[in-house]
């Protein structure tokens, strides 16, 4: 199974892709996550990546279809892909189909989790994370159990994004906006995009994913 989960960020798609990656047996393929990793490398691309997620921009098509297709041919014991960030361009979208095609796998659902733009800056200037572990919090709508304690791993460390300041999360916004919202109709025309509610709670949003995917 290959699916793909679009939506603005703060959406949602990180934590969904989480909750199917357990239920499905499925791999999330976050093309912010490995941008992230490569920053931290210090790579070239890494640098480069900096530069752009700082801005709020989106990286160079090219690079990112590069990425996605590279990833595509490791061999993996998983039933399938959840695409967490990619597309988010027409260009995108298209190279996705081919590369696809080429490599005899079938796109099966995207997801849109539709959310009110409002909400989303709240959202995101307040999450954070577990630096052992992953584990994503909120402030005020997630916090911890135990206040600095993680609940899962226990760590103690935390995290934020450096691009989840307002500034940033405006830019990223528009950028959403101007290229990604677009390739909706292009999924959408063929009978292939589903619209969840994003601002449902995480289990109720987690459910409806669920109700689509066994129709
Ligand atoms: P995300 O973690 O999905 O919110 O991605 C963080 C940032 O990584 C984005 O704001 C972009 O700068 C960059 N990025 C991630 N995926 C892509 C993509 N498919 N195309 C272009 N830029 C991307």
């Amino acid at each position: 199974m290959i699916l793909v989960l679009l939506g603005p960020p703060g959406a949602g798609k990180g934590t969904q892709a989480k909750r199917l990656e357990q239920r499905y047996g499925l791999a999330q393929l976050s093309t912010g996550d490995m941008l992230r990793a490569a920053v931290a490398s210090g790579s070239p691309l890494g640098q480069q990546a900096k530069e752009v997620m700082d801005a709020g921009r989106l990286m160079p098509d090219d690079i990112m279809i590069d990425i996605i297709s590279e990833r595509l041919d490791r061999p993996d014991p998983v039933n399938g892909y959840i695409l967490d960030g990619f597309p988010r361009t027409r260009a995108q979208a298209e190279a996705l189909d081919s590369l696809l095609s080429r490599k005899g796998l079938k796109l099966d659902r995207v997801i849109e989790l539709k959310v009110d733009e409002q909400a989303l800056i709240e959202r995101i200037t307040g999450r954070f994370s577990c630096k052992k572990c992953g584990a994503g919090y909120h402030e005020q709508f997630q916090p911890p159990k135990v206040s600095g304690v993680c609940d899962v791993c226990g760590g103690t460390e935390f995290t934020r994004r450096a691009d989840d300041t307002e500034e940033t999360v405006r830019a990223r916004l528009e950028a959403y906006r101007g290229q990604t919202a677009p390739i909706l109709p292009y999924y959408r025309e063929r009978g292939a995009l589903s619209e969840v509610d994003g601002m449902a709670d995480i289990d109720d949003v987690a459910a409806q994913i669920e109700q689509v995917l066994n129709k």
